[in-house]
């Protein structure tokens, strides 16, 4: 899920798996769709 915030004055939008912020909605909403969010990455296996 995609949450607005808000830091130094600028509206953000920030992927609520992996906490990572994008400057518009539909880069965090396509970004959350493939996020793995802060599961183990499936390189260190
Ligand atoms: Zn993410």
């Amino acid at each position: 899920m995609v949450s607005m915030v808000t830091r130094d004055s600028d509206q953000w939008y920030q992927c609520d798996k992996c906490e990572m912020l994008f400057d518009n909605e539909a880069d965090a909403k396509t970004h959350e769709e493939h996020c793995e969010g802060d599961e183990e990455p499936s390189y260190l296996q």
